[in-house]
């Protein structure tokens, strides 16, 4: 009897699971009702693919995507999986076809668009045949509450109850708690079996850059990544189509996208850009939706983009394959102006939330300090513990040194004052900096004592400052107008002249070390070589040249040079079908190769166990087990109670035991009620990564260290 490792082994070629992929298909094995929530590039598919091998019967997967069905489905018979696809694209005859598979029970997996699966044809056409699995890709649609609602997935509890042997599996890359409630009702799920990964990406790199010259920085990033696959976000349909245009005359495969162009052009763009035809997509936010290209080894943010959702689901486009893979964003302030022009347009809720989105990501954009992955993850509700990623741009630059800002910042505060803080921060530098434009004159604002007392910083350097005053707590803005007020602490701070340190903009940063992971080591000329060949057997066969191998497999097979089909089947992607398909022909250029230049077959490790890096929670850990209290574990190293917090919390993830008679209890200042009703919002979600949801539903009346502690407390008293 096969089990999921063997099948993930022997078909897929891949050594083990990605995190949850596991628990999610033991889950679905036992019948039990599932919802599973990762992130793109998480292995959501395997999930229910491993299953459907291992069940008798059949297994439906609704999708809306009808483009990505055809894609899938090829992968999956390269893996030697017999699937097929019904949906619209079909011409009649291959609809039939499709049809007769399914009804002589030739197929394991079954991908319909929800309106296909919902007609009298296809029902009555698995009502006479037994289906174990279904299962609901893109789940979210469900919900009014999702970005992309789709009344037809409301229907499927019909289907459901037609099969009410099938188990179910619902699978999103959407997370917040509403929908996930919404998915879980809807589809009346018995148990709530809820699986959330984190959505942190580890193989992403990420960086924010200045924008100074951003062809060169972008050109600068393509040499970086020659002949690689790479989307570039631009925000107008103009930029696009100058910029592809520009890539092109360099002698670059671009191709440009967006919802201006006539469909058949737009299609032939993306075909060209899966199909490695052409290496740059250059499009607007339009793209990515129903791509599912592995080998994205770039994505660059031309412009700034509008929120941090969307910043994180496109650079989350980059790297499905788990191998490195860059995201640079390039930020200037004249973005920040560009779209607050066009917020200014809008009225009301709309307007509000809208500011909210571009605070938050030129917040994001402008700390120079922290991990990146912090503030993206705590967006998500998901805490991440780890003090150095040492995959970011500032994880791997030392820290810009702080300055005492405390003259230009008293100026500055003071000149908000004076202005009866009913400014934003383009006023308030103009009148430090002397303007004599209108609007500084119509409020007799060239009469205040703060009037051109500031001319030794710039605008941008004024604008730079302002922003850092609000981040540390001594500005607040509102939130539809932007005008600026000074809060206690500010005048506290005037008031005793207390130092303010900050940065000065424009102090060039140090880099530690050229970015990135270093990645494997591997042989580009053979790399080169075994890419060609890939290429040709995909052309024949029609279909993407990742669905024959991925970049991953073939970085190895020019890392380890196997030369025997035993060997072969050590890669990642390799399995027992693609071995026999195409093994020799790769065999034969790897062989091929390594006699010309004397190169020895090499010995491929087990995968290396990473958990011994980031060390620093262990040993925190340990001495609160020791019997240190939280308060002293702050004091000794230095950290706020979350980061003691969050270690602990790691540990316990990482399947440790923590004691139970610690502080934490007398730490907590939430009252029994309060616990009570966060202790059955951890029951019901799944605690470990998302406290959002847990932070919501107590209506912000708890802070996220005070969830912290209960979280512990929690999982302290349910430890066996
Ligand atoms: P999602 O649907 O969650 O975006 P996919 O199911 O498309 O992700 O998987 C993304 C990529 O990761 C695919 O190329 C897939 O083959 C690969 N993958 C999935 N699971 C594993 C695993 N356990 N080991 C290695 N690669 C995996
Ligand atoms: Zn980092």
């Amino acid at each position: 009897m096969p089990t999921p490792a063997s099948i993930l082994k022997e078909t897929f070629g891949y050594d083990s699971f990605r995190p949850l992929q596991r628990e999610v298909i033991e889950n679905v094995m036992t019948r039990r009702d599932s919802l599973a929530v990762m992130p793109t590039g998480g292995g959501k598919s395997l999930c229910y693919q491993i299953p459907s091998m291992m069940f008798d019967g059949l297994t439906v997967v609704v999708s809306p995507l009808i483009a990505l069905m055809k894609d899938q489905v090829e992968q999956l018979r390269a893996y030697g999986v017999p699937a097929v696809f019904l949906n619209s694209s079909l011409s009649p005859q291959e609809y039939q076809e499709n049809m007769d598979y399914v009804k002589r029970g030739e197929v394991k997996l079954l991908y319909v668009a929800p309106e296909t699966l919902l007609t009298p044809r296809i029902l009555s056409l698995l009502a006479g045949l037994k289906v174990d699995c279904l299962t609901i890709d893109e789940a979210h649609c469900i919900s009014e509450w999702g970005h992309d609602f789709r009344p037809e997935y409301r229907q499927l509890v019909q289907v459901r109850k037609q099969f009410p042997k099938a188990v179910c599996l619902a699978l999103t890359a959407t997370a917040t708690a509403r929908v996930r409630q919404d998915i879980r009702s809807t589809l009346q799920f018995s148990t709530s079996n809820e699986f959330v990964a984190s959505f942190n990406r580890e193989n992403l790199f990420i960086e924010v850059m200045p924008k100074r010259d951003p062809t060169q920085q972008t050109l600068d990033l393509l040499n970086r990544y020659k002949d690689q696959s790479g989307i570039i976000y631009c925000f107008s349909r103009k930029q696009v189509d100058e910029l592809a245009s520009y890539l092109i005359s360099r002698g670059y495969a671009a191709r440009p996208y967006h919802a201006g162009l006539e469909d058949i052009d737009r299609k032939r763009n993306q075909e060209a850009f899966i199909r490695d035809d052409a290496q740059i997509i250059v499009a607007t936010i339009a793209f990515g939706m129903g791509i599912n290209k592995p080998n994205v080894r770039f994505v660059v943010h031309y412009d700034l983009p509008k929120s941090i959702e969307g910043y994180y689901q496109e650079i989350g486009r980059a790297g499905r394959d788990g191998l490195p893979a860059h995201c640079l964003l390039l930020y200037s302030y004249a973005d920040v102006a560009k779209l607050n022009y066009f917020i200014d347009q809008k009225e009301g809720d709309e307007r509000r939330v809208a500011i909210q989105h571009l605070n938050a990501i030129v917040g994001y954009a402008e700390d120079e300090q922290t991990c990146r992955r912090k503030p993206l993850l705590s967006y998500f509700g998901e805490t991440y513990a780890a003090d150095n990623c040492s995959n970011c741009d500032n994880c791997n630059s030392s820290p810009t040194p702080l300055t005492d800002v405390t003259i230009p910042a008293q100026k500055f505060l003071s000149c908000v004052k004076r202005a009866d803080e009913k400014f934003g921060a383009g006023h308030i530098a103009d009148i430090l900096l002397g303007s004599k434009n209108e609007k500084v004159l119509r409020w007799g604002h060239d009469k205040l004592s703060t009037y051109g007392i500031g001319t030794e910083l710039t605008q941008k350097q004024w604008m730079h400052l302002a922003r850092q005053l609000l981040s540390m707590g001594y500005l607040k803005q509102d939130g539809e107008y932007r005008t600026l007020s000074l809060t206690p602490k500010a005048l506290e701070a005037l008031k005793k002249r207390a130092p303010i340190f900050g940065v000065l903009q424009e102090a060039e940063r140090v880099k530690k070390k050229d970015g990135r992971k270093e990645e494997v080591e591997y042989n580009h000329a053979l790399f080169a070589l075994l890419r060609q060949k890939r290429k040709e057997l995909a052309d024949e066969a029609g279909v993407p040249p990742y669905v024959i191998f991925s970049d991953r497999t073939l970085v190895e097979m020019a890392a380890y040079y196997p030369q025997s089909p035993s060997s072969l089947l050590t890669m990642s992607g390799v399995g027992q079908v693609k071995l026999n398909q195409y093994g020799d022909a790769f065999l034969a250029i790897i062989k091929g190769y390594a006699e010309k230049h004397g190169l020895k077959e090499k010995r491929k490790d087990a995968p290396r166990d990473k958990s011994d890096s980031n060390r620093r929670y262990v040993i925190v850990a340990e001495a609160f087990n020791r019997g240190e209290g939280v308060g002293e574990l702050m004091r000794k190293y230095g950290v706020t109670i979350g980061t003691i917090l969050d270690h602990l919390a790691r540990y316990l993830s990482a399947g440790n035991a923590l004691r139970k008679d610690s502080d934490l209890q007398s730490l907590s200042s939430a009252t029994p009620d309060q616990q009570q009703t966060v202790f059955a919002a951890f029951e019901e979600l799944s605690p470990l990564y998302q406290l959002k949801p847990v932070f919501d539903k107590m209506n912000g009346a708890l802070n996220y260290d005070e969830l912290k502690i209960l979280r512990l407390l929690y999982l302290i008293s349910n430890q066996e």
